[in-house]
């Protein structure tokens, strides 16, 4: 199935008298004929629903869908995109492991990196993505387990060199990890370019209606794990709490997200409630047609805006002459995303007057919904980083996050227009 068919029919096939719509599932809990039943199922000698806290039918017909529009072999649902994000990496690393991550990612993931999961001992080196690959090559340790970047980086829109990733990844022996959020499977898949996993904010496009936060975890199920064992005891040796099962061997291709599943969702539980599923998959069903409405609409406001006397400057990487217009055109060519960023003439003072006088555009902590929404990370969202660390991530002080809607472009540009009149 084509990637539209698999938006609106994936994941969710059923039988003779079945539901046509996926049933939302809310049960905590799986009744078994015999206690040797359930009890194989905790040997994980058989698979089943006990516990929704490790799986549900519902967020497993959803996490499907998911990974067949990104092609991988399998995916699981989180309870949020920052959950997907730090599972992703904690399914691989240990206190005293190590991380190199492109410098240029959402600020949310930013802290849960650099701060909460530094106290965990797991660190992180940030390096610029642009840089050349034998500066990228010195971040690596012997104890680095993975690489991380962002397809097209929140807020900044750049866009990851994906292939130059993945082999500076290998090169090294680790899988790369990529937070496909803004791109979504419908302008890249990042599995197809050479990346081990996708994770996602499903609060964004995939959802697309600002209903339900969650994130998603993905497996191209091809990273070698047996090949650096040394690097991965944790898929590739017995697990004590499974009775000394080792997941690559009885798991083969879907060792890793199986593991993710049996041990991180048993003991820490951050799992969508099968209704928030539900939702995500009505946004799904749309994914292929809202997609290229935002990119379309968000290239006019960029082209709009980057002739006007009172923008300073604007990024986007469908604009031509845009930094990363010639990465846009290999990795995105079908379009990046509904995101750009803008910098008004007289900077900071002139962002939030711009701002406030925006009548449909709303100021909202969110991105990547139908409705057009504005956001200034240097007030917002980034507020506790540091003027370097904001440098770093790629957001100026006066730098406003435009995320543009599905609305008509006609009502947007009249109301870009009206409010920069005020600026
Ligand atoms: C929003 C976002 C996240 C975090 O996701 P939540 O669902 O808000 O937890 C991670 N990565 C990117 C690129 C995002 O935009």
């Amino acid at each position: 199935m084509k990637r539209g068919t698999l938006c609106v029919q994936g994941g969710w096939q059923p039988k003779n008298g079945e539901p046509r719509v996926v049933p939302i599932y809310q049960s905590t809990t799986f009744k078994y004929e015999s206690s040797d039943e359930m009890g194989r199922l905790f040997d994980l000698e058989a698979s089943g629903y006990f516990y929704t806290r490790l799986q549900n039918p519902t967020n497993d017909t959803v996490a499907a869908k998911i990974a067949a529009l990104e092609g991988g072999v399998a995916a699981l649902l989180t309870a949020s995109g920052q959950t997907a994000s730090f599972y992703a990496i904690l399914n691989l690393c240990s206190a005293g492991d190590h991380v190199v991550c492109a410098s240029e990612i959402y600020g949310g993931t930013f802290n849960l990196f650099a701060v909460t999961m530094k106290r965990m001992q797991i660190d992180f080196t940030f390096v610029n993505q642009d840089a050349p690959e034998e500066e990228i090559d010195r971040a690596f340790r012997p104890n680095t387990k993975a690489v991380f970047g962002e397809t097209i980086a929140n807020p900044a829109c750049a866009v990851l060199d994906i292939e130059k990733f993945a082999r500076i990844a290998h090169r090294h022996g680790v899988p790369l990890i990529v937070d496909n959020t803004f791109a979504t499977p419908i302008n890249c898949r990042p599995f197809e370019w050479g990346a081990d996993i996708v994770i996602h904010s499903t609060t964004k496009y995939m959802d697309g209606h600002a209903t339900s936060v969650g994130g998603a975890i993905v497996d191209s199920g091809r990273f070698d794990w047996e090949a650096h064992a040394e690097k991965f005891p944790g898929l590739t040796t017995p697990d004590a709490s499974y009775h000394g099962i080792v997941y690559t061997q009885r798991f083969g291709s879907a060792a890793y997200i199986t593991k993710a599943v049996v041990q991180l969702m048993r003991d820490l539980g951050a799992i969508p409630a099968p209704m928030n599923a539900f939702l995500l998959n009505l946004g799904l069903e749309t994914l292929h047609l809202r997609v290229p409405r935002h990119c379309a609409n968000a290239l006019s406001v960029a082209e709009y805006l980057s002739q006007h006397p009172k923008v300073a400057w604007v990024h986007y990487p469908g604009l031509k002459g845009d930094k990363y217009y010639a990465a846009a055109q290999k990795y995105l060519p079908n379009g990046s995303c509904g995101v750009l960023t803008l910098g008004l003439k007289g900077g900071r003072e002139q962002a939030i007057r711009f701002m406030d006088a925006l009548r449909m555009v709303a100021i909202v902590t969110h991105v990547a919904d139908a409705r057009s929404s504005v956001l200034h990370p240097a007030s917002h969202t980034h507020r506790q980083l540091t003027d370097e660390q904001l440098k770093a991530a790629g957001v100026a002080p006066d730098l406003i996050r435009f995320s543009v809607g599905i609305e008509d472009i006609e009502d947007i540009l009249a109301d870009v227009e009206q409010a920069l009149e005020h600026a």
